[in-house]
């Protein structure tokens, strides 16, 4: 007889065959614009380290005097005994970092949106999706058990069209989009958005994950971006990645914090994030209160890069963040790419179906403010040489 996981055997030998087995690289340094990654230094154009935060000194300096009055973890969920101090200054202070009333931290990304969209909709009710949202808020929405309906990506007059089809079938609406999409690096058109959805009764939700940090004056993000502040209902944001640590979070509206308070099963069922990441957060909204120079760099050094990128001849697609593809085509060429560069002393990552669609493969260039022009000087040359000798250029 079959032993009961065999299948799994199979299923792990059939990704392989197919160039979609994961082959996880393991870094032996701090985040930067330099790693080690399996033992060798490579430049980095692979994290979501923005602003280079992630090994930062105020932040390591937070993190160790808080750990001194505090210790390290919370050892219970928020509702019962682990909400500390620290947690509730980091709500205060990201609310008002992001001109919002209200805000509720959750230990990432990924749980915000599960703790929040199962808390707004059930299962009379709709949702009304980009169809190229994050994983976290499909499954977010599957769990809720609503009604899914997508519009096509990034567009207006299909999300309008879908409202006129099927708002009145459901007693509430949720319009739900990402704010940056992380593959291809453009924006969501949330002002047009907003004027949409204010005319059907439904609550607008921005997942902007790649957008903290990134957008908007001083990296406060897609609502900043289009002056859209007290508008847009539910902002949800995340720490681990231009912040450079690790959580999330839920801003905007108070009624809906509350309610999440109450009603949010990360929140009331898994635990509350450690004293050193909490204490890094509050250090990281610290520094871009007091200055822009990081944002201000991370997008000087977005914009050389692309421009060079582009006198080389190759194809940046429709980007307007630091996040750079490079369009290549089909799977097994990217994949060699990625190679040819870390062979070259290039990490950067090629992405291939199904995370893009078939035919769209590419290597995913993550600029950074902790770049040096000549770090991006070198990883210029690297993509010259590679691409002339795969005949990309
Ligand atoms: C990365 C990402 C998340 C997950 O954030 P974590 O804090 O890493 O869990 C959620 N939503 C979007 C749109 C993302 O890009």
């Amino acid at each position: 007889m079959a032993h009961k996981l065999e299948w799994i055997e199979t299923e792990l030998q059939n990704l392989k065959e197919a160039g979609l087995y994961n082959r996880i690289r393991t870094l032996g340094s701090p985040q930067g614009a330099w790693l080690i990654v399996d033992g060798k230094r490579v430049l980095n154009f692979c994290s979501n380290n923005y602003l280079g935060l992630a090994n930062h000194p105020r932040l390591l300096e937070a993190a160790r005097k808080a750990m001194e009055k505090y210790g390290l973890g919370p050892a219970a969920v928020r509702s019962i005994a682990g909400t500390m101090e620290l947690h509730l200054q980091f709500e205060e202070r990201m609310a008002k970092f992001k001109r919002v009333d209200s805000s509720i931290a959750l230990q990432s990304g990924f749980t915000a949106n599960l703790a929040t969209i199962p808390a707004l909709v059930g299962k009379e009710d709709g949702i009304f999706s980009d169809e190229l949202n994050h994983a976290s808020i499909i499954d977010g929405s599957r769990l809720s058990g609503a009604q899914i309906v997508r519009y096509a990506h990034c567009d207006p007059a299909d999300l309008k069209r879908q409202l006129d089809q099927h708002r009145q079938e459901f007693p509430r609406a949720l319009v739900i989009t990402d704010g940056v999409f992380s593959m291809d690096g453009d924006i969501a058109p949330l002002d047009q958005i907003y004027e949409i959805v204010q005319n059907y009764d439904a609550v607008l939700m921005v997942d902007d994950a790649h957008g903290e940090g990134v957008l908007g004056r001083g990296g406060r993000g897609i609502v900043d971006h289009f002056h859209l502040h007290g508008k847009v209902d539910i902002e949800v944001g995340t720490l681990s990645k231009a912040f450079g640590v690790v959580g999330g979070v839920v801003a905007g509206n108070p009624l809906v914090v509350e309610w999440l308070r109450q009603r949010g099963r990360p929140f009331l069922f898994s635990s509350a994030t450690t004293v050193p990441d909490t204490a890094a957060c509050i250090a990281a909204i610290d520094l871009l209160e007091e200055s822009t120079e990081l944002v201000d760099r991370l997008w000087e050094n977005t914009r050389y890069f692309k421009a060079e990128m582009k006198t080389l001849g190759f194809d940046t697609g429709v980007s307007v963040t630091p996040i750079t593809p490079v369009m290549l085509g089909e799977a097994p060429l990217a994949q060699q790419f990625s190679r040819e560069l870390f062979e070259n002393g290039v990490f950067a990552m090629a992405l291939g179906f199904p995370t893009v669609p078939r035919g769209k493969a590419r290597i995913r260039v993550m600029i950074s403010a902790a770049h040096a022009k000549a770090d991006l000087d070198q990883g210029l040359e690297a993509f010259e040489k590679v691409g002339k000798a795969l005949g990309v250029i």
